[in-house]
């Protein structure tokens, strides 16, 4: 087992922070006050190979697991509004490249990179997808799309949204499909941007659906694998394969994780640098704040190291490895930016303060991609099936796993 980073994560992990440093920070506190939307930064993303289809395979392919989860850390620590901004798009492409058939992953995938957006969450499905309302019916060799979406990130204003529907209802969460929508599709209406208390620069909207028509070829991974998969779910068969899918909630909560963790430290950089030279270092109540949150950031990095490393080596994180990660990173991030806006004092609970701004940033981990209650929940079954058999173990909410191939 080996812990140390090689010379080319190091490199990689180096190449995100100087982009975070000096093209993400520096836009963070005008993009939070404005809700603008990054495109500049995001251009210079591309510009420095940070923001490509091929890039982000090839750290992906990494066989370690890590480069994403730096990746995800370095950024979050830059800005985490543009940070996931950017991961809207990049969730989106991973989801085309991963699901999609070749002929949808070089036209949709390098689209995303532009803008992509994934659209789950309903006004009454959010943690149970089961739930979801959002149908798409057959018409002729096409598809028919009715439903409101909310919260999607870079909504509305997305080259190409990655939209779940259910196609049979009989079916439950194995009944969905996912179905790729082009800017300016007719039948789809995007509202203003919400007014969230974080993340601004992501861009939330609710996206409504009404007769939105699609071409047969935007049914995600095409006909023939669809029909294959419903067949199977009728008949009660397992989906194919041991371990998460490619595109299973499991893979990406080390990545949320990451970013949380991004977030916890950014805080903890922030307040070392303001109190140098106070002498407040050396307070007592201080040195026990400090020593506390340095240990948890590290403990959340190393549960969504040990998640990732799995998810990359054959090990399927079954004894809840990528839920701990997320929850626990989430946990941390909440926690250690409220702690320390109490070391820093209220000045750094000013508008224009970004310790306050993180503080509100950070808050959305424990209410997405699983929120801390569903994520402890999860966990909870993973070790009560642990300990009283398989055949015991309930299965998690089909959170996020909407139509997994
Ligand atoms: C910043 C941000 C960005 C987002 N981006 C996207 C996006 O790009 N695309 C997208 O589709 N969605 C997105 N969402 C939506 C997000 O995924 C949902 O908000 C989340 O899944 C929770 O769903 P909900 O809001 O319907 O809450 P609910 O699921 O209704 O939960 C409400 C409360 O009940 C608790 N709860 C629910 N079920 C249980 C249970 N079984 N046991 C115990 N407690 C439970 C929850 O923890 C929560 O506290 C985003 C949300 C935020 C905040």
């Amino acid at each position: 087992m080996d812990l140390l980073l090689t010379d080319a994560q190091t490199a990689w992990r180096e190449r995100c922070r100087a982009f975070a440093d000096e093209v993400m920070r520096p836009a963070s506190a005008g993009l939070d006050a404005a809700r603008g939307y990054p495109s500049d930064v995001i251009g210079e993303a591309r510009r420095r190979g940070l923001y490509d289809l091929e890039t982000i395979l090839r750290a992906a392919a990494d066989p370690d697991g890590l480069m994403l989860p730096l990746y995800a850390e370095e950024l979050y620590r830059g800005c985490p509004g543009i940070a996931a901004a950017m991961g809207a798009s990049t969730g989106a492409a991973m989801l085309i490249a991963a699901e999609g058939t070749p002929e949808q992953a070089l036209r949709w995938g390098p689209a995303c990179f532009g803008i992509g957006a994934f659209a789950l969450t309903e006004p009454g499905a959010g943690s149970d997808v089961r739930a979801l309302a959002t149908t798409a019916r057959r018409d002729g060799e096409g598809w028919v799309l009715d439903g409101t979406k909310t919260m999607i990130g870079n909504g509305g204003i997305a080259d190409v949204t990655v939209v779940v529907a259910t196609v049979d209802p009989a079916l439950g969460s194995a009944g969905q499909a996912r179905f790729l929508v082009e800017a300016g599709a007719a039948g789809v209406n995007a509202s203003e941007p919400h007014e969230t208390m974080g993340l601004r620069a992501a861009h939330l909207a609710t996206l409504t659906f009404e007769g939105c028509r699609l071409d047969a070829d935007r049914l995600l991974g095409g006909q023939e694998r669809l029909v294959q998969r419903l067949d199977r779910a009728r008949r009660g068969e397992p989906r194919r394969g041991s371990g998460p899918s490619a595109t299973s909630p499991e893979r990406s909560r080390p990545l949320f994780a990451a970013g949380a963790v991004g977030i916890a430290r950014a805080a903890l950089e922030w307040t070392l640098e303001r109190l140098a030279g106070s002498g407040r270092l050396r307070e007592g109540w201080v040195e026990q704040a400090l020593g506390e949150v340095a240990t948890e950031i590290d403990c959340a990095r190393l549960l969504a190291w040990r998640a990732a490393w799995m998810l990359s080596n054959g090990h399927a994180p079954d004894g809840g490895e990528a839920n701990m990660a997320k929850l626990k990173a989430a946990d941390v991030a909440a926690r250690t930016t409220a702690r320390l806006l109490e070391v820093a004092g209220p000045s750094a609970a000013g508008g224009s303060c970004d310790l306050q701004r993180w503080f509100r940033d950070a808050k959305a981990f424990q209410l997405f991609e699983g929120t801390a209650q569903v994520e402890r929940m999860n966990v909870a079954r993973r070790v009560v099936g642990t300990a009283t058999g398989a055949e015991e173990r309930r299965p998690e909410p089909a959170l996020l796993a909407g139509a997994e191939a």
